[in-house]
């Protein structure tokens, strides 16, 4: 009929529009490598930030102590301390707990965001015991993972620049987030010094560092998407300090905010960001990560149930509601191998509240996550091409048979196994069968928590 023939019209239209050939890809990859030269170069050069982050030292695996770790950038926030051996001993022991940020929290004050995080903190802290050995007469020292962009000021302290995935508290942008936070720590008497700031990348670059000396780039994909790298200090024209002795800086790419010509957008992308808390910003991430993926299946069904009367004659009034459909839930259709796509049935049923979906129906849904999940994943490849490229490692060098580990994080890599399958096949795809043997991807599991304990035990202030 002629409902199917435009249903599916929508979504071959959809299809073409978020193809990713290999030539395509390529062009991103290379755009990417173009705009980290500009963002390395001055200031406000790129949409990339390419910011500095002061950690010109990775972990080594000498570190030894007790060190605690906060970890805020998403819907939950963790904290964790861990028990440091020394040499040869690696973590000893380790223990977090993990608290839900209440949505009000996220749009109100910073003092309240920071009073709440705090109090979470100190009843952590009190919870210390067997197993964990604080210095006698030093005081506890905390590795600060903070996943939104800042301006570092100093390895323990910077100002954020601006808020993303769905935060948007006004009076704390440009504050110095250490400075808030100590304020709150204080207030409650919690005697705790923030002794390294660093976002989530940098954090699982330094957790993935720990345990591979390999290890030359960090790459997120959780509700936003992120990347870092370790990159030689003289190639970063912006910097004027000092060279760093070990001649190494690592930079915080904030690679979210991305966008290129070349990147297969559709008017779903567009719409999704208009409508957004950040229009015109992270519209790399906005095609990629975890936040949006789900958000952008939900728009094209709207689309099918309006034009093409998809779900019958009326348009289904939840599936009007913005972010209702989650990118685990079109994880879950998308991975649904039952003979009559239950799931599918029991996703739509359940959080859309449509019934009495046809096999057909949800055939083509299935069809739908998947150009949206493979987009997603074949740009993130390209990211990562592009890290490797300007990195020089995307070639063999002469005599040369280095291993280049990236270590990737986040719920999204995690979960969404069609995803990350897809992002490492088209890696490979891109760097060819000799130079992918020399690549490897390390799932580095929490790695942004410890990693943060770690900076923070390299630069404690009794070292
Ligand atoms: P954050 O990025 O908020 O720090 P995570 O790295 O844990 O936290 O990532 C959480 C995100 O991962 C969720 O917002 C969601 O988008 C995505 N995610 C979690 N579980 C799944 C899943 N089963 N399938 C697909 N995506 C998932
Ligand atoms: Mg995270």
């Amino acid at each position: 009929s002629g409902r199917w023939a435009r249903a599916m019209a929508i979504l071959r239209e959809v299809e073409e529009k978020c193809g990713t050939p290999i030539s395509k890809l390529r062009q991103v990859a290379d755009a990417m490598t173009v705009e980290m030269h500009a963002g390395l170069a001055s200031e406000g050069g790129s949409k990339l930030k390419m910011l500095i982050s002061y950690v010109d030292n990775l972990p080594t695996g000498d570190e030894k102590g007790l060190f605690y770790a906060l970890d805020l950038g998403g819907t939950n926030f963790r904290v964790l301390r861990v028990q440091l051996g020394g040499k040869d001993k690696s973590v000893v022991n380790q223990e977090f707990d993990e608290v839900s940020i209440p949505p009000h929290l996220m749009t109100g004050t910073s003092e309240e965001l920071f009073d709440f995080i705090a109090t979470a903190l100190a009843k952590f802290v009190a919870t210390e015991g067997e197993g964990f050995h604080p210095a006698p007469g030093r005081q506890r020292e905390l590795g600060f993972t903070f996943s939104f962009p800042v301006r570092q000021l100093s390895i323990s302290s910077g100002t954020l620049i601006k808020w993303t995935k769905g935060f948007n508290i006004e009076d704390a942008v440009g504050q110095d987030v250490v400075g808030e936070l100590t304020k709150s720590m204080e207030k409650i008497g919690l005697d705790m010094r923030v002794a390294a700031l660093v976002n989530d990348t940098i954090g699982t670059l330094a957790g993935g560092r720990y345990h591979n000396q390999d290890v030359a780039a960090a790459v997120i994909l959780g509700t936003g998407t992120n990347a870092a790298y370790v990159e030689r200090a003289h190639a970063i024209p912006k910097w004027h300090g000092l060279l760093p002795k070990s001649g190494e800086m690592v930079i915080n790419m904030e690679w979210g905010n991305f966008r290129s010509s070349h990147l297969p957008l559709t008017e779903y992308d567009q719409a999704l960001d208009v409508e957004s808390l950040n229009p015109g910003e992270q519209i790399f991430e906005k095609v990629i990560s975890g936040m949006y993926l789900g958000e952008i299946v939900r728009r094209v069904l709207s689309r099918m149930a309006e034009e093409a009367d998809f779900f019958g004659d009326t348009v289904p009034p939840k599936l009007q509601i913005p972010f209702i459909l989650r990118t685990p839930d079109m994880s879950a259709m998308h991975h649904d191998t039952s003979p009559d796509l239950r799931v599918v049935g029991g996703k739509l049923k359940d959080i859309l509240g449509i019934s009495n979906t046809s096999l057909k129906m949800r055939k083509m849904i299935v069809e739908l996550c998947d150009i949206v999940a493979t987009r997603g994943a074949r740009l993130s490849a390209a990211g990562i091409f592009g890290i490797l490229k300007k990195l020089g490692r995307d070639m063999v060098r002469y005599g040369e048979k280095q291993k280049s580990v990236i270590a990737l994080d986040g719920g999204l890599y995690e979960h969404y196994t069609k995803f990350s399958t897809c992002m490492e096949s088209t890696l490979k795809e891109l760097l060819g069968e000799e130079i992918a043997e020399s690549i490897v991807i390390e799932h580095s599991n929490d790695g942004s928590g410890i990693g943060a304990a770690l900076l923070a035990a390299s630069h404690s202030q009794y070292v």
